[in-house]
């Protein structure tokens, strides 16, 4: 039944380096499978904006393009978890770590639930580089400086692009080329996951 469509858990997780243009195409596809989108960076900066103990810890990791440490970002992620009535989730920007995804797992195992897909979203390095210092000037976000964006590189490198291994070996993993007008890559997305 559709109804009964409608209200199966579904999680997808929307990877992929920073300047790829995760936070865009996840409102959007959020949007169109009415599922709830969660950017970790996005809870962050309203952590940073209210002046929270959290926000004042996670500052200066931010602004430094380092990751904000596990069980910080995995208790955010509980909470919200676990207070939702349906696990219908488009998650932004994590897991971002072996034990992130790790912990997602067993947070969705605990509902019966797990993950549906990953979604990686390919752009060439030197076509982000443009496109964050790019969005700096346009919303002025503080680690959107050439250095901070060069040590987020190199983390997304080291410590989140391994998950995509993670993810292909459960068949989960889509592939999606990012370069091209936001309408053609929410297209894309939406090809992958039917
Ligand atoms: P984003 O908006 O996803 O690019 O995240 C901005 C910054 O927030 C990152 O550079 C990290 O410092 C921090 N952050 C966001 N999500 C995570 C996560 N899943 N794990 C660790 N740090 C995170």
């Amino acid at each position: 039944m559709a109804g009964d469509a409608a209200k199966a858990a579904e999680v997808v997780l929307l990877m992929g380096p920073p300047g790829a243009g995760k936070g865009t195409q996840a409102t959007r596809v959020a949007v169109a499978r009415g599922l709830t989108k969660l950017s970790t960076g996005d809870m962050l900066r309203a952590h940073v904006g209210a002046g929270t103990e959290l926000g004042k810890r996670a500052k200066a990791i931010m602004d430094a393009g380092d990751l904000v440490p596990d069980d910080v970002i995995v208790g955010m992620v509980r909470a919200e978890v676990e207070a939702a009535e349906r696990i219908r989730f488009l998650f932004d920007g994590f897991p971002r770590t072996a034990a992130q995804a790790a912990a997602l797992d067993a947070l969705l195992a605990d509902q019966g639930a797990a993950v549906t897909a990953a979604v990686s979203l390919d752009v060439p390095d030197d076509e982000l580089v443009r496109r964050v210092l790019q969005r700096a000037e346009v919303e002025g976000r503080s680690d959107d400086n050439e250095a901070t964006i060069r040590n987020r590189m190199v983390v997304y490198h080291e410590q989140t692009k391994p998950l995509l291994d993670y993810y292909d070996a459960q068949d989960k993993l889509a592939t999606v080329d990012g370069v091209g007008s936001m309408d053609t890559v929410t297209e894309r997305i939406h090809e992958a996951l039917a």
